[in-house]
């Protein structure tokens, strides 16, 4: 079990780092000599010595051989007792200069640029204190709270056990925003990264050959948008705090890495890839295909949602990875919902849009595994399974599926909870309670599928409880624990009655699935206008199928299952005469 970490680091600006790393960690298992730890392969260790200043021996296994480090105690160790070990490392490598005043932390080394747990580079928790030089005008930031802050040196120190440290350097701008205790940062890089800079170099040759070219090139740079992003930030946070309570860390940095396809969520610390920072116009010029925009319309919310999936509250194993994917996921479509767009209308079809994405992400066949063989993702296992879907036959399974089922099981979950009587986008309150008693809960700590079913089961309502136990392990066998997908077909007629209004009669059949499988199906009564009614929520089991009459005052244009998304499924209306 690692503790504390203190780390004095140098980063020079052909990306040397130089590291000196006290490292205090807490024996667990008893007769301990040999302590291991995971260090990125190109930093080489130049000495280890402990508290008393004597020097320890140390193995590190050829750069070639993978990040294997482990330091020799003479005597074995007494479990509980902290220790403490120093180190000295360092190399090129770990920080990759790509452009001026542009670095990578290489996404290799992002998690063991300093001694790691060998087993768990990422949730062996730990309080951080890191001091950083860095060169002259060049910018840090890093996970923590940042102290002694002044030009070339900066301490950082985490005040809470995090799951990972981690840093981003360049020559940055930078812009703050803070409210109701939380500060928001964005770091962009006013020199383009070498990526860009190649198009440009070739939009310049284009116009040199009296190409003239419409698109512009000349103003490819991020810093125009870095406001965009602050106020992306904002509201993603602001909605996020009201879902899932207050983020305790106080602070999010949203910083633009030289990658143009890949973000990632560190505790306070954001990297997200210079294309979030252009708009569409600038996205075309790089040549990126239009549908680009289904990741960059949600890549910043879904990394500052990690804030709360993978940091605030983390996974206890890989069967539980899914939540941090998945409730990360769900979490941008919230944004969506609320702040994709002034209009409501373009605002709920966006968000309806992203959920018919992702049941076709899971359903639709897909080219998985090395030999690229069609397959559904949904059918090669249950979420529980975690990374382990991904086989040979099957690479890219589980990245679907923790995503995009992942989120929906939330929105499932969400969908039953919510207040029917309630408007578009209210009536969440039971929803909202559950999450934040959730990250109240679990702050700081672990929290594992069944953590998460016990708290559901709290919150639910009586409609939700079909197995007659008070419990949803109905709900979580078919979903995370099971595979099935249930498609359903709706009939209906709608006649007026003798006395001025209507009578409606529905049949729902549901199929594909277990004769155990169940499932709450909503019917909503469409008025057009985006006025949306929720009539009832049926409850079907296995491959049967309910029908019903109600009368109304008033007829709707149409009857639909599902409109909002509601259930993961297939499905088919048909209004009859
Ligand atoms: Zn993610």
């Amino acid at each position: 079990d690692l503790a504390h970490y203190r780390l004095q680091v140098r980063v020079d600006r052909g990306g040397h780092l130089d590291v000196t790393a006290e490292v205090t960690f807490i024996p667990l298992q008893p007769h301990l000599r040999v302590i291991r730890f995971a260090l990125f392969p190109k930093l080489r260790v130049e000495r280890a010595w402990d508290a008393q200043k004597t020097p320890l021996p140390f193995l590190q296994v050829d750069e070639e051989e993978g990040n294997a480090l482990a330091v020799i105690f003479p005597e074995p160790l007494p479990v509980g007792v902290p220790r403490t070990v120093f180190l000295r490392y360092g190399g090129r490598g770990a920080v990759r200069p790509s452009g001026p005043g542009n670095y990578i932390l290489v996404p290799e080394a992002r998690s063991t640029w300093y001694p790691n747990n060998w087993q768990m580079t990422f949730g062996d928790r730990a309080t951080f204190e890191i001091i950083f030089a860095i060169p002259k005008d060049h910018m840090i930031v890093a996970t923590g709270q940042p102290r002694e802050r002044v030009p070339e040196t900066s301490r950082w120190t985490s005040e809470w056990p995090i799951t990972v440290a981690g840093f981003n350097v360049g020559l940055f701008q930078t812009r703050q925003r803070s409210e109701d205790g939380i500060v928001l940062e964005v770091y962009t890089n006013p020199t383009e990264p070498d990526e860009i800079r190649r198009v440009q170099l070739l939009a310049e040759q284009l116009e040199r050959q009296g190409i003239r070219l419409e698109l512009p090139m000349g103003s490819l740079t991020t810093s125009g948008l870095a406001e965009n992003m602050l106020v992306e930030a904002l509201n993603a946070v602001r909605i996020f705090t009201r879902y899932f309570g207050p983020n305790p860390y106080g602070r999010i940095a949203l910083s633009q890495q030289p990658a143009a396809f890949f973000g990632q969520s560190w505790p306070m610390l954001v990297y997200l890839p210079y294309t979030a920072f252009l708009d569409g116009t600038q996205r075309r010029a790089l040549g990126l295909p239009v549908r680009f925009s289904e990741f960059t319309d949600i890549v910043g919310a879904h990394e500052v949602a990690h804030q709360w999936w993978g940091h605030i509250v983390s996974w206890k194993t890989y069967r539980d990875q899914w939540m941090s994917e998945g409730f990360s996921d769900f979490s941008a479509a919230l944004y969506l919902q609320f702040a994709f767009h002034a209009d409501p209308q373009r605002r709920l079809k966006r968000f309806l849009d992203f959920w018919k994405n992702q049941r076709e992400l899971i359903t639709r066949k897909a080219l998985l595994g090395v030999n690229r063989t069609s397959l559904e993702p949904y059918r090669v296992g249950p979420l529980i399974l975690g990374a382990r879907l991904n086989t040979g036959r099957t690479t890219g399974a589980y990245e679907r599926l923790a995503y995009a089922k992942g989120a929906f099981v939330l929105h499932m979950l969400r969908m039953m909870l919510r207040d029917p009587r309630a408007p578009l986008g209210e009536g969440d309150d039971r929803f909202i309670a559950l999450m934040r008693e959730f990250t109240r809960t679990y702050a700081h700590r672990a929290a594992s599928t069944r953590d998460f079913q016990r708290l559901v089961e709290k919150h639910m309502t009586p409609e939700m409880d079909l197995e007659g136990n008070g419990r949803m392990e109905w709900f979580f066998r078919q979903w995370v624990y099971g595979t099935a997908l249930p498609h359903y077909v709706l009939h209906y007629w709608l006649r007026p009655t003798p006395d001025g209004r209507y009578r409606l009669w529905l049949k729902i059949a549901q199929s594909r699935v277990p004769d155990d499988f169940r499932m709450l199906v909503p019917v909503y009564l469409d008025y057009g206008e985006g006025k949306l009614v929720r009539l009832g929520m049926a409850t079907v089991q296995g491959n049967s199928s309910v029908e019903t009459e109600v009368t109304l005052a008033t007829p709707p244009e149409r009857v639909l299952l599902n409109a909002l998304e509601d259930v993961l499924c297939t499905k088919e209306e048909k209004a009859t005469k």
